[in-house]
């Protein structure tokens, strides 16, 4: 069995000022310096991108990378608001998110939005972060493994096995979001065995879907983190509240060291 280095994502979603952006890239950043052996990443709302990937670079020994929280898959031209693929890897972003539960359900993306998203993201040489995750009444009438597995297999639609080692998912229960509620371990663990068994059954085969990254999201904090990362399937987190905080970040991140 291949094994999977552990990745960690902050997402900073529409928080902080400038100088606290700043000030938030350098201490995680040096919090993080040198290792440990997961990889770590941080997605600071868009007109903060260029100061905290300046932040970072400076930082000596700095193991962030730069993510954006969004993009529009069109190269150029007469769209409003948005910002291109190219514009980000200008600014030195290396990993974006996509389908994540806000852009579904607050903004309304579509399956074929997201699944335009991720093959354009691969497309420019971008690492993506795919989200998939069930609403409480899903859950409730027994279909995460169905919604997890259908939003995953319409995002990764037409992606190539070679560009799978740029993806990683992201199981994220909707109910769990910013609640303070999160999946149980056991849970959690069943949902991410099934996802991987789809990758591997379904799309791409033993090799690849054994390799491929699952990350579990929603209210994961230093304090539960290291029991929902111990779980076999469970490859670290994509965080949001707590990732507003320098310590408890890097504290999670540590807690993904296998
Ligand atoms: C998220 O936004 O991806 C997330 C998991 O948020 P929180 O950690 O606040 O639940």
């Amino acid at each position: 069995m291949p094994t999977r280095k552990p990745f960690v994502g902050g997402n900073w979603k529409m928080n902080l000022n400038r100088a606290e952006a700043r000030a938030l890239a350098q201490s995680v950043a040096s919090a993080l310096a040198n290792g440990p052996a997961v990889e770590a990443a941080v997605f600071p709302p868009f007109p903060y991108l260029s100061d905290v990937g300046e932040v970072l670079g400076k930082v000596p020994g700095n193991a962030v990378k730069l993510g954006a929280q969004d993009f529009y898959h069109q190269p150029n031209g007469a769209f409003t608001g948005e910002v291109s693929l190219a514009m980000l890897k200008d600014l030195g972003v290396q990993v974006v998110l996509v389908g994540h539960s806000e852009r579904r359900h607050v903004i309304g993306e579509c399956d074929v939005l997201i699944n335009t998203k991720v093959r354009a993201a691969l497309d420019a040489g971008l690492e993506v972060i795919l989200c998939v995750g069930e609403k409480l009444e899903q859950r409730e009438l027994g279909q995460t493994d169905a919604i997890n597995a259908a939003q995953m297999v319409y995002g990764l639609a037409g992606v190539k096995p070679e560009q799978m080692s740029r993806v990683t998912i992201a199981y994220e229960p909707v109910w769990a979001i910013g609640t303070g509620k999160n999946a149980t371990p056991a849970d959690a663990q069943s949902a991410h065995r099934r996802l991987r068994e789809t990758l591997i059954h379904g799309l791409f085969g033993q090799a690849v879907g054994e390799a491929v990254r699952i990350q579990y999201g929603g209210s994961v904090k230093a304090a539960n983190a290291k029991e929902l990362f111990t779980q076999p399937d469970i490859d670290g987190g994509l965080i949001g509240g707590a990732s507003l905080k320098a310590e408890e970040f890097a504290a999670i991140v540590k807690a993904a060291a296998k």
